[in-house]
């Protein structure tokens, strides 16, 4: 088997305890929080106030501009509060609908099936895929639909669908590959129509040969999508290294997919495509992978958007110690949250829960000029010195010097010998840059 490849990165220990464990289908929770903010872009409006009835796939909120997302309620019931809730993703308050479950699991009126799904015109497509909320599900929640409208001068030839799953301990989208294989097939069908695209693959890493057999199975006259298994590197499934592995094509600076003819998405986002065009249903549940040293039975489960943290660990087992770090995500690029009283959101592609001995606490040391960050980063990058640059609030040498290149995949923290926290001074650098372009837009 011939195995694509980008050139850096690093291998950490997989961790992949869940990849056996077959999906379980949670019940619907009796409470949701649904934040209105679960994507890239502008937060959705409430659509809904305190004592509205809701049912599976109600509207609750609705996009506010063009880069936004729809929400929908991920239960039946009643909305008990148009109020706030600690957000996983940045820990801070934000505004979000709690509703109350009445046990029914009723769908909304709306939610209709057809079996005439293939028959849609590409801007029908993107439509649905708009009213149906769906964000990319790989962790990054970019709205599809914008996603899936690229402006006329810059088409799209080629489609790859991500299966690389490469964040150590994550198994959520190899289980999907191996549970829902045509399914998937029949998403990015819908993907290269939207589209108008002729030319597809499906990324897959080394270490899933059963997902990659799965997809190979399936007879070429319906599966358009040629499978193209990746070395296990890791951070190999980001957009940048996928596009560059599989047709060697280099996004420029600042640049996207579709600057250079390519769109990527997520496995589990075709999925969610196929079954918003099929089944009519938006985006209300994902499949989460709950794992790490502290969880009683690691498992991957089929949770309703806005269930707490808290009621997935009881599904798995409960907490087999206190945790010392629950992170959201995968341990490469997830984000540690505080509380397990935050809800699943649309991004939330799996929760690692660490024991005192998984998540030491280092002490950073002095940089000791190994250049193991440099000979790692994938965007051949200098993180020690842009770093440091940052760091320092030498916000200009650091912009010149390419710290916005930088994909925060935390491969040159991870390698480093003197624990220095690169990928920290690269984002709080960033977030800083972002802030002072603000102020001066709006002076
Ligand atoms: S976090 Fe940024 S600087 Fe560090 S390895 Fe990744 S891309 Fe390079
Ligand atoms: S890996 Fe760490 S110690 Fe080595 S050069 Fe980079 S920052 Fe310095």
């Amino acid at each position: 088997m011939r195995k694509r490849t980008f050139s850096g990165g690093t291998h950490p220990p997989e961790c992949k305890y869940t990849e056996n464990k077959k999906i379980e289908v949670l019940p619907p929770p009796d409470l949701v929080t649904i934040p209105l903010h679960q994507h890239t872009g502008a937060p959705s409006e409430p659509l809904v106030k305190k004592g509205d009835p809701v049912k599976v796939g109600t509207k609750i909120g609705e996009a506010r501009g063009f880069i936004s997302a729809t929400i929908h309620s991920s239960i039946s019931g009643k909305v008990k509060e148009v109020g706030e809730c600690i957000h996983p993703v940045t820990g801070a308050y934000a505004q979000a609908v709690i509703i109350e479950g009445d046990g029914e699991d009723a769908w909304d009126e709306s939610v209709k099936s057809t079996d005439s799904y293939r028959d849609h015109e590409p801007q029908q497509l993107v439509e649905m895929v708009k009213e149906a909320g769906i964000v990319g599900l790989g962790g990054a929640a970019f709205p599809t639909h914008v996603k899936l409208s690229p402006p006329k001068e810059k088409p799209i030839d080629t489609c790859i669908l991500n299966g690389a799953e490469c964040e150590p301990y994550l198994t959520s989208d190899h289980r999907l590959m191996l549970e829902r294989t045509k399914d998937i097939v029949e998403g990015g069908k819908l993907i290269l129509k939207a589209l108008g695209c002729k030319r597809g693959f499906i990324g897959i890493e080394a270490n899933k040969p059963d997902a990659v057999s799965a997809f190979e199975s399936i007879p070429k006259s319906e599966n358009p999508f040629e499978v193209a298994p990746l070395e296990v590197k890791y951070p190999q499934g980001q957009e940048h290294y996928i596009i560059d592995a599989i047709v060697h094509r280099e996004i420029p600076s600042g640049g996207l997919p579709m600057d250079i003819g390519v769109l990527v998405q997520n496995v589990g986002t075709a999925l969610a495509i196929f079954e918003a065009i099929r089944f009519g249903r938006p985006l209300i549940q994902r499949v989460v992978t709950v794992t790490g040293s502290a969880i009683g039975e690691p498992k991957n489960v089929l949770a309703r958007i806005g269930t707490p943290f808290s009621t997935l660990f009881e599904a798995c087992g409960g907490l087999k110690t206190v945790p010392r770090k629950i992170i959201m995500g995968g341990p490469m690029m997830g984000i540690a949250v505080f509380t397990d009283q935050v809800p699943v959101v649309k991004g939330t592609s799996g929760i690692v829960v660490l024991d005192e001995k998984d998540a030491k606490q280092f002490v950073e040391e002095p940089c000791i000029r190994c250049a193991r960050c440099v000979d790692a980063c994938p965007m051949k990058l200098l993180p020690t010195t842009i770093g440091d640059f940052a760091r320092l609030g030498m916000l200009e040498d650091a912009e010149r010097t390419g710290i916005m290149d930088c994909k925060e995949c935390g491969t040159c923290s991870y390698v480093c010998p003197s624990r220095r926290n690169l990928v920290h001074y690269m984002k709080s650098g960033k977030a800083r840059i972002f802030e002072e372009r603000r102020k001066k837009k709006s002076a």
